[in-house]
């Protein structure tokens, strides 16, 4: 469980990008969805530890994210928007070497990873492909098992299906929606048919507060 509280984040410029944020987000799919500029990239980048919050509290099973960031990032995968790729490198290699970074070292280990995620995520036929050549769906996919090494008990994935086409959006959010129901998985984007298809619980998340929180059908229902 993630139980965030009173989570505030003001940037150097003065903007009020989280205000106040109460959140407790329990085993499974969650989904984060609010507008463009709401605060969920900032959201997301402080439960990931890339930034430290103004104020308040962020803890994930009894891990305190903001004083033990090692800590969480030993339990953590993260799929930024927008990250890169050295697109010269096989998703095979790259993938291997992202295991070696997270501490697998045992080159048997480490073949069992890679092979058991290149096959979770339909990559396997082309693991010898540089990833310059890969599509957005196929890339998105890549950036999956990417977050899947080390098996994460948090997963957090922001704004995931930008730019993909339906069916490899489809595609992605199954793969999503199979990573299991023992972890915490983190949805976070501004398309409402993401959330809805895939996510028991879900926030909305406007001007940096939470302005509603509950079931996906509820909600609706309450709009
Ligand atoms: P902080 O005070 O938290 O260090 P800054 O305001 O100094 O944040 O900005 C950090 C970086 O984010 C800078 O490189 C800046 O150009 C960039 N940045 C500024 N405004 C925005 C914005 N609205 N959206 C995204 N990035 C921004
Ligand atoms: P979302 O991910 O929901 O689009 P963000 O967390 O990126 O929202 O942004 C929330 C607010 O904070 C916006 O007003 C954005 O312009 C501002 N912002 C984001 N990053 C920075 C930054 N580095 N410096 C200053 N303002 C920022």
């Amino acid at each position: 469980m993630l139980k965030i509280e009173k989570l505030t984040h003001v940037y150097g410029n003065g903007t009020r990008a989280l205000d106040g944020v109460d959140l407790t987000i329990p085993q499974g799919m969650f989904g984060l969805l609010g507008p463009n500029g709401a605060g969920k990239s900032t959201l997301m980048r402080s439960v990931a530890t890339l930034q430290t919050p103004t104020s308040g509290s962020i803890v994930f099973d009894g891990i305190e994210v903001i004083a033990e960031p090692e800590k969480l990032r030993r339990t953590l995968g993260y799929l930024p928007q927008d990250f890169g790729v050295y697109p010269r490198v096989s998703a095979y290699d790259m993938l291997d070497h992202m295991a070696v970074l997270k501490g697998i070292s045992g080159r048997g280990d480490r073949k069992t990873t890679v092979e058991g995620l290149l096959n979770q995520v339909n990559l396997w036929n082309v693991r010898k492909k540089a990833l310059a050549g890969f599509s957005g769906g196929m890339r998105q996919r890549f950036g999956i098992a990417q977050a899947l090494i080390g098996n994460p008990k948090l997963i957090i994935v922001d704004e995931p299906t930008a730019g993909l086409d339906p069916e490899e959006r489809n595609r992605f959010l199954n793969l999503l929606g199979e990573i299991g129901d023992k972890v915490v998985v983190i949805l976070s984007t501004h398309i409402v048919e993401d959330v809805a298809d895939l996510c028991p619980r879900m926030a909305v998340l406007a001007e940096g507060r939470i302005l509603l929180e509950g079931a996906p059908l509820d909600l609706i229902a309450a709009t």
